[in-house]
């Protein structure tokens, strides 16, 4: 089997990894903000970079050894993006809800597809942080398989459980409100934090301070709301660290949430990228700001 896009099973690590052909294509993304009808202020591009074939369906195999895993590469990615060119930190918070709405929608329309199994929405903002065109945008993609980095923090939530806990993430935004040493900020209905072992310096994940699993289900007015937080968690780190590229990732539940994936509780990451690299960090992550640190210099730093 060799077929140039395909998504493959790492028989070192059992890690799935997508390997895509860009040697002929080019992957800038193309995006038209003058496509954008009137009066509207996000737009969506599907199929905007040539990773995954979005027709194709899902077909597996394997060498009769297992040696060699792999599925076809289905799946899809939208660029989603936005009318200006500011950063979110400074946009109105309509506006940032509309686009937070805009994220909830298209998640929902492509979970309607059942080759989907997981949605993955990233953000990045700034060149640093790998950001390929100018214009603010997200990409949204829909998997045909829970990525290795999902499924980790699956099998920690359900691991908690076991132990006795209710939910990890519930669990640990209660014990913020008796140690407030890695609390940030909050707004009414989310919680910014500085998580207990992050993987980079300034590290925030910003949570519902209900349990949900699912952002697909998530209210306008929640959805508002977390725009707030949001807001509150990039100024700061804007002002304490002079406006630094930055990544968010929001993780959900998998589409079809099993029995055994229902006590999920969706998040969103937001890491700075900073220049502290270390040669440990592709075998062991490490931190070289403790996140207590962090959050006590972020809690100082006020903004309007
Ligand atoms: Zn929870």
């Amino acid at each position: 089997m060799n077929d140039r896009r395909q998504i493959r099973k790492d028989p070192l690590t059992g890690r799935w990894v997508v390997v895509t052909d860009w040697s002929e294509q080019d992957p800038t993304l193309r995006l038209d903000p003058s496509t954008l009808e009137l009066g509207q202020r996000v737009g969506v591009v599907p199929g905007a970079a040539p990773i995954f074939d979005r027709r194709q369906r899902v077909d597996r195999g394997q060498d009769p050894n297992g040696l060699h895993q792999w599925m076809s590469a289905a799946g899809e990615h939208e660029v989603i993006y936005e009318d200006h060119d500011r950063g979110w930190a400074e946009l109105p918070l309509d506006h940032l809800t509309e686009i937070l709405i805009a994220y909830r929608e298209r998640m929902r329309i492509l979970s309607d597809d059942n080759r989907f199994r997981q949605l993955v929405l990233v953000k990045r903002h700034g060149q640093r942080a790998g950001a390929r065109t100018s214009a603010s945008h997200a990409e949204l993609f829909a998997l045909t398989f829970v990525p290795d980095e999902l499924r980790q923090r699956l099998v920690a939530f359900s691991g908690h459980q076991r132990r006795g806990g209710t939910c990890v993430l519930c669990d640990e935004l209660q014990a913020l409100r008796a140690d407030r040493s890695r609390f940030v900020d909050e707004t009414l209905r989310h919680l910014v934090y500085c998580p207990w072992a992050p993987t980079r310096a300034f590290e925030l994940v910003i949570a519902p301070k209900g349990h949900h699993g699912d952002f697909r289900i998530t209210a306008d007015a929640e959805l508002s709301d977390l725009g707030r937080a949001l807001q509150a968690g990039l100024q700061k780190i804007k002002v304490a660290l002079e406006d630094p590229a930055y990544r968010l990732v929001l993780y959900t539940a998998p589409i079809e949430a099993g029995a055994d994936q229902g006590h999920f509780h969706w998040h969103v990451l937001i890491q700075p990228e900073l220049d502290w690299p270390s040669a440990l960090s592709p075998v062991v992550e490490l931190c070289p700001i403790p996140p207590e640190v962090a959050a006590a210099r972020l809690r100082e730093v006020s903004v309007e």
